[in-house]
């Protein structure tokens, strides 16, 4: 905005308790958007936001000079966090224990966009059950030059897929290119569980329409197709968290919708941070859902659904 523009760069600002330096550096070019505005989305989507980011583990991608300049996935905390982001340790495949980030309030979001945090991405597992996923999400990767409605289908399908092993599901429009396919969990099960499932899933698609889609990660089996990557549902592994801005051009938030309002969206990128009154002035679709568990019974409807 134009009061924004006529601060200086230099400019101090406080948002959430927490004191922005340089508020009024453009981040985002062709958007307009400064530090301070990033911070203002955060601190105005945050409770929302929270309810499936928060208690995570986090992995933030920093973009200190803006979209324009050098940014970088940072998955532990580093010198000079603040007290509101939390650490937490966690023993990784190698058996080094390392410290994670989370983030339980606000002013923890507020506090990385002041380290120039531009994306939050998430675990699908939350602090205090760390090896108990409560979130599946299936990853639609089009090929570049698909059409959205290819990729709307893509999420259909899955959909479909999911509800005959008993799963309700919830998109997401990325804010990039796609589509997450979000599937809330009951914590019954493990991540080999999980992540069994998602790659059964997610293969017996390709088997199954080959022409449309790809469940492996090779970008020249892509070719005019979409990948369901089913990877992000590995321990350790992340996706961007719903309500995050994206550190692209159009400076896109990625949002939750309902099945019904999906098919009335021709992009993934279509949300930015002035649509976010309005989002919140409605209900998160991602809490309209009965979360179910991985059990014996969506196993054995998996296998069915691969047979029929
Ligand atoms: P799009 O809809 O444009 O594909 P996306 O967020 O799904 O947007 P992907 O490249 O498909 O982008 O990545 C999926 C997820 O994988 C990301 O949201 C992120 O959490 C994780 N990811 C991707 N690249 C990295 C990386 N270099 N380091 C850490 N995490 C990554
Ligand atoms: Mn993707
Ligand atoms: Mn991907």
């Amino acid at each position: 905005s134009a009061g924004t523009e006529a601060r200086a760069e230099g400019g101090d600002d406080t948002v959430e308790g927490v004191r922005i330096s340089s508020a009024g550096r453009v981040v985002y070019p062709d958007a307009g958007l400064t530090k301070g505005e990033v911070a203002q989305h955060y601190a105005r989507v945050g409770e929302r936001m929270l309810t499936h980011a928060g208690d995570r583990p986090l992995s933030l991608l920093r973009c200190p000079e803006g979209i324009a300049g050098e940014c970088f996935f940072q998955k532990h905390a580093g010198k000079g966090f603040p007290d509101a982001i939390g650490t937490l340790p966690i023993e990784e495949k190698d058996g080094e224990t390392e410290d994670y980030m989370y983030v339980t309030t606000p002013a923890g979001l507020v506090g990385a966009a002041q380290m120039g945090t531009l994306e939050f991405h998430i675990w699908g597992s939350r602090r205090d059950r760390i090896e108990r996923p409560d979130r599946l999400v299936f990853d639609i990767d089009p090929d570049e030059g698909l059409d959205f409605a290819e990729i709307r289908r893509a999420a259909s399908e899955i959909r479909q897929g999911l509800d005959a092993c008993g799963l309700p599901s919830v998109p997401m429009v990325t804010g990039g290119k796609g589509i997450h396919v979000i599937v809330p969990l009951r914590r019954i099960s493990g991540w080999d569980t999980v992540k069994f499932f998602a790659r059964t899933f997610a293969t017996i698609m390709a088997e199954r329409d080959p022409d449309r889609y790809v469940a492996t990660m090779s970008k020249a089996r892509r070719k005019g197709r979409v990948f369901i990557d089913w990877l992000r549902n590995e321990r350790g592994a992340t996706a961007v968290a719903p309500y995050s801005l994206r550190a692209r051009k159009s400076a896109a938030v990625a949002v939750p919708v309902t099945w019904d309002e999906l098919d009335t969206l021709d992009r993934a990128d279509g949300f930015g941070v002035a649509d976010m009154e309005d989002r919140l002035s409605r209900d998160c679709p991602l809490d309209a859902v009965d979360a179910k568990g991985i059990g014996d019974t969506v196993v054995s409807a998996l296998e069915d659904w691969s047979r029929g």
